[in-house]
């Protein structure tokens, strides 16, 4: 049972509402590719209300190679032979 409250939780942070300052109250986010490094990715999340930058993410190419794994299961096969 909180279990489901648990990945409510983390959409729910994924999908965000950030704090916005000069909104002076939580506000729906855009995320917006900012910056694409060898080994990461930086996004910017942007008000929509506003526009003004609320928060930025880091996505390692380590947690994208997890997602993929995630997403496609069928995979795992393959990956005993490399
Ligand atoms: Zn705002």
């Amino acid at each position: 049972m909180t279990a489901r409250m648990n990945q409510q939780q983390f959409e729910n942070f994924t999908a965000s509402s950030l704090y916005c300052e000069k909104c002076k109250a939580a506000m729906p986010v855009r995320e917006r590719l900012l910056l694409v490094l060898p080994d990461r990715e930086i996004f910017d999340y942007l008000c929509t209300e506003c526009g003004s930058s609320v928060g930025r993410r880091e996505v390692t190419a380590g947690e994208k190679m997890m997602a993929q794994a995630i997403g496609a299961p069928r995979d795992g096969r393959s990956a005993r032979l490399g």
